[in-house]
């Protein structure tokens, strides 16, 4: 019997995984400097948790979710995103008040069914932030500002930041209203899926992707035209907060995102690199989900990037990762001598270097290659000669210098040559 990944997952490879180890070191790094600390949330959760907040109407609730009953007969899901759940946790754990500020992020696997293609996947990765308890427009400036720190930091280039405001529960009606009255009239036009978001929330229609819509969406009333006067003031005023902290945007009256719960702003990263179409970070602003979810009214904003897409940019422009290696391989010939490396291999661990010998009992020379392979270090070879004199060659890999040394002073020798009792190359 032959096992494969199931369809839309993908195994991270060793020599994938450097990159991904990179990735989320910078995702960490760059969200601390802007105060975010970590939380972890269940991958599965209620399914009312997501369901009730992204909006029944979504592709990603009617469509998307991995949903099954537990052996109580719980319906449970795969979460989809992790908006939701942190929500539900900060409420659960009594996180929120609107007289301070909660700064999160996260980090970790999603799961949306969707069909497997190019950068989309089953079970993907997303890391994101949310920060909870201010309505100020310069909360707002300081996410954009961040998600675009992110990407500078991750050596990433031709990003664009597109901006947009989706009002509130006051004026949005209005603008449902006016895009019913315009695609009404287009109904026929449409593809099925437009069909079905006309009944169900005609916002959903800016999302298609399909190209027979296209065409009817850019001539589409805009959200931005249809502002009451706080929503109009509050966009305003993040576009200052922007310009006085010289990020970059544009304004995309036609982005909506794909979810019922953003109030007010909402933004795009896209990474020319990649092609016009694909965002590499999104978010925005949801003032009403903490209510929604039965807590006080708490505003909040935040953004999620897609951990995969970032990895595919990455390699390609040749953002290299270091390839890990080991410091120290042990090379022995004969089970006495293995004993001794063993030795010398806890020695070397307790000195912070990475060392390892050979399991294979393979030819000193296939041994030698094999250290090559892994990029050792510095190579030390055992035999009968070296027990009988307590005393063996250490080789410098990269310079192919040899030189003997007793085992009792092999570690001194590696303090020896960088003064940190490593084999770095600082
Ligand atoms: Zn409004
Ligand atoms: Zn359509």
């Amino acid at each position: 019997m032959k096992y494969a990944a199931p369809r839309g997952t993908k195994d991270i490879l060793p020599d994938e995984a450097p990159l991904w180890q990179a990735i989320e070191r910078a995702c960490r790094e760059t969200f601390g400097l802007f105060n975010y600390r970590e939380i972890r949330t269940p991958v599965f959760e209620s399914t009312e948790v997501f369901s009730r907040s992204i909006g029944d109407s979504t592709d990603i609730v009617s469509k998307e979710m991995y949903t099954f009953a537990d052996r109580k007969g719980r319906s449970l899901t795969l979460r989809p995103e992790a908006t939701a759940s942190v929500v539900r946790a900060a409420l659960e754990n009594n996180l929120l008040s609107t007289d301070n500020l909660l700064k999160v992020y996260y980090l970790g696997p999603m799961f949306r069914y969707e069909r497997p293609q190019a950068g989309r996947q089953r079970q993907f990765h997303q890391a994101g932030v949310e920060a909870f308890g201010s309505a100020d427009p310069s909360l707002d400036a300081e996410t954009v500002q961040l998600s675009v720190k992110l990407f500078e930091n991750l050596g990433l280039k031709e990003l664009a930041v597109d901006l947009n405001s989706v009002g509130c529960p006051e004026c949005q009606p209005v603008f449902r209203e006016a895009l019913k009255k315009y695609f009404a009239a287009h109904l026929a036009e449409l593809c099925d899926d437009c069909r079905q978001r006309f009944a169900a929330n005609p916002l959903r229609l800016l999302d298609c992707k399909e190209a027979r819509c296209q065409k009817y969406i850019e001539q589409a009333p805009a959200m931005i035209d249809h502002l009451d006067p706080e929503c109009q003031a509050h966009f305003a005023k993040v576009r200052g907060w922007l310009d006085g902290l010289k990020v970059k945007y544009r304004v995309n009256d036609r982005l909506v995102r794909g979810l019922d719960y953003y109030t007010r702003t909402v933004f795009e990263v896209v990474s020319k690199q990649l092609g016009a179409q694909n965002a590499v970070c999104g978010g925005g602003r949801y003032d009403n989900l903490v209510k929604q979810f039965g807590g006080k009214s708490v505003p909040a904003i935040g953004f999620a990037v897609g951990l995969e897409r970032l990895a595919e940019i990455m390699g390609k422009s040749k953002v290299k990762s270091q390839k890990s290696k080991v410091d120290l391989f042990i090379a022995v010939l004969g089970e006495q001598a293995k004993k001794v490396a063993f030795d010398l291999m806890s020695q070397a661990r307790d000195l912070g270097l990475s060392a390892d010998t050979d399991f294979l009992g393979r030819s000193l020379s296939a041994q030698l290659k094999a250290a090559d392979r892994l990029g050792a270090g510095y190579v030390y070879i055992i035999g009968d000669d070296e027990l009988a004199k307590r005393s063996a060659a250490l080789k410098n890999m990269k310079t192919a210098e040899q030189k003997e040394v007793p085992f009792a002073e092999l570690f001194t020798q590696f303090a020896g040559e960088c003064g940190k009792g490593c084999s770095c190359e600082e």
